[in-house]
This record gives structure tokens, sequence and C-alpha cells, in this order.
């Protein structure tokens, strides 16, 4: 039977190009009627007290939201914004439009299900069908070798058995006319007010200045591959710390759905085809391949990801030593790598994988806190944040995840003087310590007060006395 009308749940798929929900929707009713419901459960606290959603994310879903309404005005139809719970206004906006059916992507991870599921009893109250797609992955959960409980637990297993045994899916066509009736009120993008929050400050010391979207995403894609040829040494530029160009960046615009993961594939098989094809483009596609893995994860191990003993559930220990933490997380450490980390991530939202797996590990194992802290202030403060990667990635650095292996050590001060030999990174977000030279600066525990003043840095006032004692760790492995 052919439906009139549909609705389209938009949910962290803001964009037009490989949508299969929208594909199938346009090809089924005769008009439909696309929705994003703003929940203002995002805007909550987090369960020790963050904002859910920080003001840098919060902007780039604005920005998603608004490109999003323009690409399907340009195809005839609008978005209609509400501010309100989805499982409250679809059914009430169906019912409104005499539609029959909703057509959404499904998630995987619990507060999403929970929605889910409440928005499938609402519409199955009033007769109304929900019908959900699986979309955010490369692979498609249908072409795992293997049943999601027998997901293996190590991810080169995964990897290997993917490459050899399924295919990455063909993209679903981008619609070139979409037909909807006339919307009175479509609505207005979430105020500031509403989301309790404040816009955030662009710092100019940031890697990219983010704009959310669709087309600012494929602008990226484009810029990245095409018009600087950076995949071209992806792999032995993507442990950097500065600037755009060391890594894709598409992260914020996989995690809200304006990039397709299926999209950057085919775009590095026309630049393997066109340009070269080498171990770099190979990566990039390995890193797609890590952020499957941890959406695969999740939806294996369900709520343990959550857990404070994570996947393994074999105990763990760590104190919640606000005192500690609050230093950690506003860049006053004074082990500076951690700092200048941690610096970046508050002033603009973004920091790099080398980064991340870094302050995690610091927090971790040598502020022994409770890694779900980091994790909730990760969750609340990145422009890139998704569920599975944070949780997923978290656990593993934790020592909690499915990785057999112990807690991941990583020593920061070695890590700093390999990653940042010269010093630029923590000198570009400490001036403080631009006068001290590289062979201390990673480890001004190593100086003499004498020494530090003559550089400008007087421990204890303008730059914080470490927390810890890291002296020694530098010969340590790793
Ligand atoms: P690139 O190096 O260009 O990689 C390309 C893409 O591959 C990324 O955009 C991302 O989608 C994927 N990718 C790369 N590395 C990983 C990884 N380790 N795990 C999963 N996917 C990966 N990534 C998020 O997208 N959201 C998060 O909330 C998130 N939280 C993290 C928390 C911790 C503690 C750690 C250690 C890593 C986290 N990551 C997260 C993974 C990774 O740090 C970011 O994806 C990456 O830094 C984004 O920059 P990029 O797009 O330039 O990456």
């Amino acid at each position: 039977m052919r439906w009139e009308r549909a609705l389209i749940w938009f949910r962290n798929d803001l964009r037009i190009h490989d949508h299969e929900p929208l594909h199938t929707a346009i090809k089924s009713v005769r008009e439909v009627i696309p929705v994003y419901c703003v929940d203002p459960r995002h805007f909550g606290e987090t369960s020790f007290g963050f904002p859910k959603t920080g003001s840098y994310r919060a902007q780039f879903l604005r920005e998603s939201l608004e490109d999003l309404r323009a690409q399907l005005q340009a195809l005839g139809s609008d978005l209609i914004i509400r501010w309100g719970k989805p499982e409250e206004l679809l059914p009430e906006l169906a019912e409104e439009y005499g539609a029959a059916g909703v057509f959404a992507h499904q998630e995987v991870t619990d507060e999403e299900l929970k929605v889910e599921d409440a928005v499938e009893k609402a519409l199955f109250s009033r007769n109304i069908t929900l019908e959900l797609s699986w979309g955010a992955t490369l692979y498609h959960l249908e072409d795992l070798p293997m049943p999601i409980g027998s997901l293996p637990e190590v991810f080169t297993q995964f990897r290997k058995q993917m490459e050899k045994m399924a295919d990455v899916r063909p993209q679903f066509p981008t619609p070139a006319q979409i037909d909807s009736p006339e919307f009175d009120d479509p609505g207005e993008l979430p105020s500031w007010k509403q989301m309790g929050l404040e816009p955030p400050v662009k710092d100019t010391r940031s890697v990219l200045q983010f704009q959310g979207g669709e087309s600012a995403g494929l602008q990226r894609l484009h810029q990245y591959f095409w018009e600087q040829d950076l995949l071209r040494e992806y792999k032995e530029t993507r442990n950097g710390l500065l600037g755009a160009d060391y890594s894709s960046k598409f992260s914020a615009w996989l995690a809200m759905g304006c990039l397709s993961p299926r999209r950057i594939y085919d775009e590095v098989q026309r630049y393997e085809t066109q340009v070269v094809r080498n171990k770099s483009t190979y990566w990039l596609i390995f890193e797609l391949i890590w952020r499957d893995y941890f959406r695969f994860v999740a939806k294996k191990h369900g709520n343990t990801l959550f857990q404070i003993e994570g996947i393994r559930q074999d105990g763990w220990k760590g104190t919640v030593d606000w005192g500690l933490f609050e230093k950690w997380k506003a860049g006053e450490t004074g082990i500076p790598f951690v700092d200048a980390n941690m610096l970046e991530i508050k002033n603009s939202g973004f920091m790099s994988n080398r980064g991340r797996q870094n302050v995690a590990s610091f927090l971790v194992n040598d502020l022994g806190l409770d890694w779900r802290m980091g994790a909730e202030y990760f969750e609340s403060q990145l422009i890139d944040y998704d569920p599975c990667s944070n949780w997923g990635n978290w656990n593993y650095v934790a020592g909690v995840g499915n990785d057999p292996r112990e807690g991941r050590y990583f020593n920061v001060i070695s890590q700093a003087k390999r990653y940042d030999s010269q010093g630029e990174y923590v000198k570009h977000w400490l001036p403080v310590l631009t006068r001290v030279p590289r062979t201390l600066v990673h480890e001004l525990f190593e100086a003499s007060p004498k020494q530090l003043e003559t550089y400008g840095v007087i421990l204890g006032e303008g730059y914080p006395r470490p927390v810890v004692s890291l002296r020694g760790k530098a010969a340590a492995k790793r």
C-alpha cells in the first residue's frame, strides 16, 4: 500500500546524501514531512553535573540544522523544527499532517534506544508505523560476517574479517526533488536561551573554525582530498597536534551525520583511481573501520559501556576527587602536555587523537580518577562527541574495554617529547612557556627555580606546580 504522507525523523543524520529513510520515503509516499525535534534532555546534565551538550556542539547543531533546512528548501521541501521530546512531538505532527508512517535511522546506545522505544509505542497507539534503517557505519549491520553476539573482542580480528568477507554497500542517491505539503509553521532554530547556553567564543588558536552542516562537511572533504591533496600523506601526519592539515577533521560532521562514511569511502576510491593509492589512503579507511567497530561493540555490549567496570566487568578502582579533576579540566596540572591539550578542548571543543589518548591515560593512570568523569567531560565539551567512539575509547584507555591487554598507559612525558619535540604545541596553548627551551619545556620539574626564572616562569605563580610527580617517568617504556 502506498501511503499519502510520511514523516522523516532526522536524528544524528543531518544530510540529504546517502540517507536511506529519506530515499525510501520519497519512493514510497506522495509527500514527505522532514522533522527535527530538539530534545530538551540533550541540554540537561550528565551524572557528574556537566552540561550534556556544551556550546561548541550546540553551535555546530544549529549550523547543521540551518544547512539541512536550506538543502531541503532547494529541493522543494523544508525542515520542521520543534523544541520537545520526539515521543510527544512526532505523533502530534503525524496526526496534524495525516502521515501514516515515520522513517528514521536507528541508534545503538541506551538513551537513544529509550527514545526510539517511546516513539514507537506512542506511534503504535495511534496506528502509525515507525520504519527504522541502519545507517551510521561504513559496513552495514546485516553484512557482518557473524552475529553481533559473536563480534570479535579484538579489533584486528574484526577488521580482517570485514575486509575479507564484507563489501561496503553503494550510497543511496541524493534526491533531486522532494514533494511536501505547505508547512504553516516550520519553526525556529533552538535559541541559546532554550538550550541554557551561551554562544561559544571563537579562539583563533583552534585547529579549524568548524562550521556545522552537510555543505561545510562536503567542502572539507573536497578540500582535504582534492584542493590540498592532504590524503596522500595522512598516515605520516595523522599524529600531529597543530593546525587543520595533520588529519581529516571529519569527525564532527560524521558524528552529526552531516557526512556519510560511505561518501568518504567512495571518494577515497575515486582518489585512488585518479591520484594515488598508498598506505595513507588505506589508513583513512582503517580509521573509519575503528569507528564502525566501536558502534558494533556498543550494540553488542549495551550499557556496560557506561559503567565503571566497563565492558570487561571485572572490577576497577578509581576515585572521585573534584580538586584533582578540576585541575585536569582547567589545564592546571603542571604537566604542560596535558595542560595544553585540556586548554585546547576547553577553548575549541576539539583535541587531536594523540592528545585524547594522553589526557585520558593521565586522568586514569596518573591521577587515579574515576574514568567516567573524564568521559562525561568529553561528552559535554567535544564538538565531535559520538557516544560509541567516546565511551568505547575511554573504556579502552581505562583498561576496562574489550581489549585483552591491561590498561593502556601512555607516558605523557615521553609522548610529549616524541610528538611535540620542539615544544611548539605546548607553547601555542601556554604562551607563558614561550621562552623555555625545548629540552626543558616538557619537564619543567628538571629545571631549578632560578633557571626557570630566567625563562620568565615561576612555578606556583605563572604556571602551576605538578599535581603528581612524573620525575623519571620519561625513561620508562612508551
Ligand atoms: P582522522 O585521524 O582524520 O580519522 C578519520 C576518522 O576516523 C575520524 O573522523 C573518526 O570518525 C574516525 N576515527 C579516527 N580515530 C578513531 C578512534 N580512535 N575511534 C573511533 N573513530 C576514530 N571520536 C569521535 O568521533 N567522537 C568522540 O566522541 C571521540 N572521543 C574519543 C575519546 C577518547 C578518549 C579517544 C582516545 C578518542 C576519541 N575519539 C572520538 C576518536 C578520535 O580521537 C577522533 O575521531 C579523531 O581525533 C577526530 O579527528 P579527525 O577527524 O581529524 O580524525
